[in-house]
């Protein structure tokens, strides 16, 4: 078979039988999928046998690059122990008990404990159950009430995708559920209006404030945020907005959550985005880096204060996956974050490749359609805009500019993301400089060709 005759293959027997997550299927059926095949480093292949560099790192979270063998031997290795066993009932097994001992080793130093999941979105249905019975344990079972914010990701289940704050999510299967309130976000180019970035992250913050007056600290269990927003767009919080949700929060009886399951392991720069904003938060749902994708895996870490409430007067918590910690996505974990630890990839996100793509990457704010290029560790965005002065997306068919410029970036060779019409990446730590100068000129070229 020639390969388009492959390609063509593989895309009729996909739009038969397969509905892809957040597709529109119809104009997928019509245009046919994009087909991977294989990945290496930084790099992914199609079917036609295109090379695309992976500026996404799949979806945030390829972090050590695609195809480490060191991973695969891990996973064979544990598939030969014992593949498959549970963590219910008072049971455990050898990478459930190295990879919690890590995560408490490598996480903030509040963190001592953590609840297993498969993904961020079970991180996160799992944070609103034990707040939920955090505050009942303490006898406070009115503090049912989350805050989040609009425009949040926080997964797609029916909790997650209720703390998210995407209008296209909850217009489907009935979310929010109920006692899920979100107030504005930190988005200064899209929001901020005539104030400095200093006062709008000022002003985004106190919504918290006035939401916590109107709906009374009796009845509100958390805040839950993104040190930084992803899939809402790479909405980087001006430099006030984190110290006034500090200053919001203290001495109130209301759990703060750190959602990093992007911001963890090493994606701002620091080991967690809390790192890198100062954020001290009680609860801290994680996914994606912590395998690097290779095998599906999260958890919640859950700090000092609530664990003596969960692990004491709590009981049992009647909660939990038939794959949480699953042995051999539990050894791929600890094999990935011995990798990041061996070779420095924090320390070289910080230090070496964030910075040298920063630099470059901010450079393109000076193309005619950027109207802000920003970037803080591998974490970017490039706001398009036809008029840069009054960060207004006027483009006469909003989202659609994004989508298109996307869509150039993969026939260039570069996979970005369109969130509305900006353009986002995430690329893997491993890349290289004269990756990331493959990465720049690919992006310019793309701008180019969207003009
Ligand atoms: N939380 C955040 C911040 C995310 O970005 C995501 C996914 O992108 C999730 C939760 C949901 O994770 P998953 O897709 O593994 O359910």
């Amino acid at each position: 078979m020639t390969l388009s005759n492959l390609t063509a293959d593989y895309r009729a027997r996909d739009a038969a039988h397969h509905i892809h997550p957040f597709s529109d299927m119809k104009s997928l059926n019509a245009e046919g999928s994009r087909v991977i095949v294989r990945g290496e480093g930084s790099w992914i292949y199609d079917s036609d046998g295109n090379r695309i560099l992976d500026g996404m790192a799949g979806l945030w979270c390829v972090n050590i690059g695609h195809g480490r063998k060191e991973i695969a031997d891990a996973i064979q290795r544990q598939m030969a122990e014992i593949s498959y066993y549970n963590t219910f009932f008072k049971t455990t097994h050898p990478p459930a008990v190295a990879l919690a001992e890590t995560l408490a080793r490598l996480t903030p130093t509040q963190f001592n404990h953590v609840f297993f999941v498969n993904s961020g979105s079970e991180a996160n249905d799992t944070v609103i159950r034990m707040v939920r019975h955090y505050w009942a344990t303490l006898g406070k079972p009115r503090k049912t009430v989350i805050v989040a914010r609009w425009n949040a990701y926080h997964g797609s289940t029916m909790g997650g995708g209720s703390l998210g704050g995407m209008k296209p999510i909850h217009s489907q299967g009935g979310l929010p559920i109920p006692d899920i309130h979100h107030i504005a976000q930190p988005y200064w180019f899209g929001e901020g209006g005539d104030m400095t970035p200093d006062e709008f992250g000022v002003a985004a913050a106190r919504a918290l404030e006035t939401a916590i007056d109107e709906i009374g600290e009796d009845r509100i269990g958390a805040f839950i945020a993104e040190p930084i927003q992803g899939a809402g767009g790479v909405i980087i919080p001006p430099a006030t907005y984190w110290p006034e949700i500090a200053r919001i929060l203290k001495d109130r009886e209301i759990l703060l959550v750190a959602d990093e399951v992007i911001t963890g392991f090493g994606r701002t720069g620091n080991w967690f985005g809390s790192e890198t904003f100062g954020i001290e938060a009680d609860l801290m749902p994680i996914a994606k880096g912590l395998s690097s994708g290779y095998l599906p895996i999260g958890g919640v870490m859950v700090s000092d204060k609530v664990a003596e409430v969960l692990i004491g007067p709590g009981g049992e918590f009647n909660h939990g996956f038939t794959y949480s910690a699953h042995p051999v996505a539990a050894a791929a974990a600890l094999e990935n974050l011995r990798i990041i630890e061996d070779d420095r990839l924090v320390e070289r996100v910080r230090d070496d490749i964030g910075p040298y793509l920063q630099e470059r990457w901010r450079a393109l704010g000076e193309h005619p359609l950027v109207g802000e290029a920003r970037m803080t560790g591998l974490m970017g965005a490039l706001e398009l805009v036809p008029d840069k002065p009054s960060r207004k997306s006027a483009f006469p068919d909003t989202g659609k500019v994004g989508t298109i410029a996307r869509d150039f970036s993969f026939r260039n060779g570069l996979v970005m993301r369109a969130v509305r019409d900006s353009l986002i990446l995430s690329p893997p730590f491993t890349l290289s400089h004269e990756e990331a100068d493959y990465l720049v000129a690919t992006a310019r070229k793309t701008l180019d060709d969207t003009l």
